[in-house]
């Protein structure tokens, strides 16, 4: 393993670190299995911004001998209502979702408070200038969390976090894919020709500034989705036409300015191996130009990665898992038997879809989701 600084705490942290996404309805066996693998790995390094009570109580237990070891990023905002996560700046929600995430971690002291999941510029100012920064100063104050970590998605975000010398760190989604375009907002500028050239220089402008940024004022960048929810790694699903590996992927990831670290959402000690072949990869293992410089004028708009920000239906179907069982079908001839039983066993269908679009305003890449609702009721049946 190899390891970073992460920007100006000179904490050190693996370059690979674990992503716990895919832990959410698994047994405890799963989690203490992937965390023995992490550990024997040297990976030192975790993120939770999951709400789901067993995900945070299973990651609790499984650390617990070794606390001092890993470096911990726990998500302020992201909290669980009616059984489902749903990320809100209601102060009477984040509070006990925090207190929850402590306890069920069985931690005094949590290394990186993260501000859960931020997008949007009003929503950035509203949480900056009222009771969600003052929350999160007075834990730091008292030191139950150590540093002050934000997440997003958006580049304008980030360039924000990164001039605000209270944010520590910084989450953000860093792909080939995603880093062709700037702001979601202003997708249809990215979309002009010069904005394409012959050679990587196709990273867009906004997003150069803020790595460059950060790796100059020693903001960390972590990074998520350094595989767009998987969908750069298989032929069909990726925009550029042809799959590009984890290692190509996480080379990218931590090839940009500023980067520390790139967790790995694996659902199984299998997955987290395949990526941690990174470090013995040669350099032409690891290219990804080839694949870049190729790549078609194609955004991720529209697409769905997986990520479960929609969340909370007002059905309460799993919106994440009905757009991926429908991703994985709909291109077959017929719908493979596995698929169609596990969207069989689904407590909620797409058929049970009122097209409210309240989960369309969360989406952060603006999938259609009620057509996608739709089209899933005719595949699949119901
Ligand atoms: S529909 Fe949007 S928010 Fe929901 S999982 Fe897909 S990409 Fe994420
Ligand atoms: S539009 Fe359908 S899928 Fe989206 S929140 Fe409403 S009921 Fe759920």
């Amino acid at each position: 393993m190899k390891y970073r600084k992460l920007g100006n705490t000179g904490i050190e942290v693996s370059e690979i670190a674990f992503g716990a996404e895919f832990l959410v309805e698994r047994p405890y066996e799963d989690t203490e299995e992937l965390i023995k693998a992490c550990e024997a790995n040297g990976i030192n390094f975790l993120d939770c911004w999951m709400s789901e009570p067993d995900v945070r109580s299973h990651l609790g237990r499984a650390i617990k001998n070794n606390r001092e070891n890993w470096i911990i990023q726990g998500h302020i905002g992201s909290t669980w209502q009616n059984n489902q996560y749903v990320r809100t700046r209601d102060m009477d929600k984040v509070i006990p979702a925090f207190e929850d995430f402590m306890e069920r971690f069985q931690i005094d002291t949590l290394d990186f408070g993260m501000i859960h999941y931020v997008d949007q510029i009003e929503d950035y100012n509203e949480i900056m200038e009222g009771p969600f920064i003052e929350y999160v100063r007075k834990l730091k104050k008292e030191g139950v969390i150590e540093h002050i970590g934000l997440s997003t998605h958006n580049p304008d975000i980030g360039l924000l976090a990164a001039r605000n010398p209270e944010i520590e760190l910084l989450m953000f989604s860093i792909n080939p894919s995603y880093d062709m375009f700037g702001a979601m907002e202003d997708i249809e500028e990215y979309r002009r020709d010069d904005v394409y050239t012959d050679d990587l220089s196709s990273l867009n402008p906004q997003r150069a500034e803020l790595y460059e940024l950060c790796e100059e004022n020693g903001t960390a960048i972590t990074v998520m989705k350094g595989f767009a929810g998987g969908t750069l790694l298989s032929d069909e699903t990726s925009p550029f036409g042809v799959s590009l590996t984890p290692v190509q992927c996480i080379h990218y990831a931590l090839s940009q300015k500023g980067v520390s670290s790139i967790f790995v959402g694996v659902k199984n000690v299998e997955e987290l191996e395949e990526s941690l072949k990174y470090f013995d990869a040669n350099e032409s293992e690891k290219d990804y130009a080839e694949v870049l410089n190729n790549a078609p004028k194609h955004s991720f708009e529209g697409q769905c990665t997986y990520c479960g920000h929609c969340a909370p239906c007002t059905s309460e179907i799993d919106i994440a898992m009905v757009n991926k069982l429908f991703d994985l079908a709909k291109n077959q001839e017929k719908v493979p038997d596995s698929i169609q039983e596990h969207y069989n066993n689904l407590k909620y269908n797409a058929s049970d879809c009122i097209a409210c679009g309240d989960c369309e305003e969360r989406c952060p890449f603006k999938v259609h989701i009620v057509d996608v609702m739709l089209d899933a009721q005719d595949l699949f049946g119901f």
